[in-house]
């Protein structure tokens, strides 16, 4: 049955965050299908409102004067699996399924493609906006298409995985179509009965040391030693972990020119680095950060770096948006003036 819109007024958005920062939103809805989308996009353009569309918030730094329009959380529900070409079955997840449920359920139906990517929070929604990845995966290897609302025709709309143009942390969603679609549903194209994707040593070294205890490099085996290495870095949600208390990684490594690596080379020796196909390298920000000073467990007031990850910024109880901003600044200046490079912070700022 269609459900009435339920507008809430002056809604505290740090809970719906895992770093736990900002303000209020003036005002806020839930969305469970396709219609009350809609409904919502007439209720705001009806009442000149802004909108922010909300997942898990798990990637989102929230001003701490909150959101001043509306803001839309995605709750559209459902898993389905369907047979595709040969051997292939296609997953379908509504928006505002938890993502590694979904990871769970495929790694549970002997589906490859996402185990990789165990443990990263956040709902369905939003992994294509930022073509999420980990361990060597990244969404954009399974993505079919996309189902969205186009804000701009106020229709909807599939799109295919060569439309979402997917790159390093990037999607149309949030770079060039920033804020026209809001996404529905997502199909994936998985393997079944295939081999699970071990691209990332760590992850090989893991498993090898599982192996020895008698498991077998299978989905499952995967999903569990990615679990296993998150947790040690607090890369997994526990609300018993102050480290995880974070909006992940806050910098994204950035891709340099192998003239600007020569030149961090000449500051200091060695840097770790990854070739890309384009000629280009990516240099791990997180050791960018510590040769720049700033170590794991570093304090600046209510905020710091995490224990366990340098590239995680964390809410050490009682934060604000301010400090977090502060620390994030801090980093960066001084990356910049050690190595001259870049960094640019993974999270979406709201309400700023
Ligand atoms: C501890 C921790 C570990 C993490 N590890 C990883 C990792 O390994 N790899 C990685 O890639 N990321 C990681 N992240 C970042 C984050 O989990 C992902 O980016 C996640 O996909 C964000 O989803 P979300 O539902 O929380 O989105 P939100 O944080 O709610 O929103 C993020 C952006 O997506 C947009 N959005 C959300 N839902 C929709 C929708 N339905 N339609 C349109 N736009 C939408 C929002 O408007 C916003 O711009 C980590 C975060 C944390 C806290």
């Amino acid at each position: 049955m269609e459900q009435e819109l339920n507008i809430q007024k002056n809604v505290a958005l740090a809970p719906f965050t895992t770093l736990g920062v900002g303000g209020p939103a003036h005002l806020f809805t839930n969305v469970d299908d396709e219609f009350g989308l809609m409904q919502a996009f007439e209720f705001a353009q009806k009442n000149n409102l802004e909108i922010f569309v909300l997942g898990g918030g798990s990637n989102v730094l929230i001003s701490d004067n909150g959101f001043q329009g509306l803001v839309i959380r995605v709750g559209v529900r459902g898993i389905s699996l369907s047979d595709a070409n040969e051997g292939n079955v296609d997953l379908t997840a509504g928006a505002g399924e938890i993502w590694d449920d979904v990871v769970r359920y495929a790694v549970e139906n002997d589906l490859a493609g996402i185990e990789c990517m165990s443990g990263i929070p956040g709902l369905v929604g939003g992994t294509p906006v930022q073509n999420v990845g980990a361990y060597g995966q990244e969404v954009s290897e399974t993505v079919v298409s996309v189902r969205c609302y186009d804000r701009r025709d106020g229709a909807m709309i599939e799109l295919t995985n060569a439309e979402c143009g997917f790159s390093y942390r990037t999607s149309i969603f949030n770079t060039s179509e920033k804020g026209r679609y809001v996404v529905l549903s997502v199909v994936f194209r998985l393997k079944k009965g295939g081999t699970p994707k071990l691209a990332y040593p760590e992850l090989v070294k893991e498993l090898e040391n599982a192996e020895r205890k008698g498991v077998s490099s299978d989905l499952k085996a995967v999903r569990e030693a990615v679990v296993k290495i998150r947790r040690r870095k607090s890369m997994v949600i526990d609300p018993d972990d102050l480290n995880s208390r974070s909006a992940g990684s806050f910098f994204k490594n950035p891709i340099v020119t192998e003239d600007a690596l020569n030149s961090v080379r000449s500051i200091t020796p060695d840097p770790p680095f990854f070739p890309m196909s384009d000629g280009n390298v990516k240099l791990p920000a997180a050791w960018l950060i510590e040769q720049s000073g700033f170590h794991k467990g570093y304090i600046h007031g209510n905020v710091g770096i995490s224990e366990k990850h340098s590239l995680a910024i964390i809410n050490r109880g009682g934060a604000t948006a301010a400090e977090v901003v502060g620390l994030m600044t801090n980093i960066k200046d001084a990356v910049k003036e050690k190595f001259g490079v870049e960094l640019h912070p993974e999270p979406v700022f709201v309400g700023f």
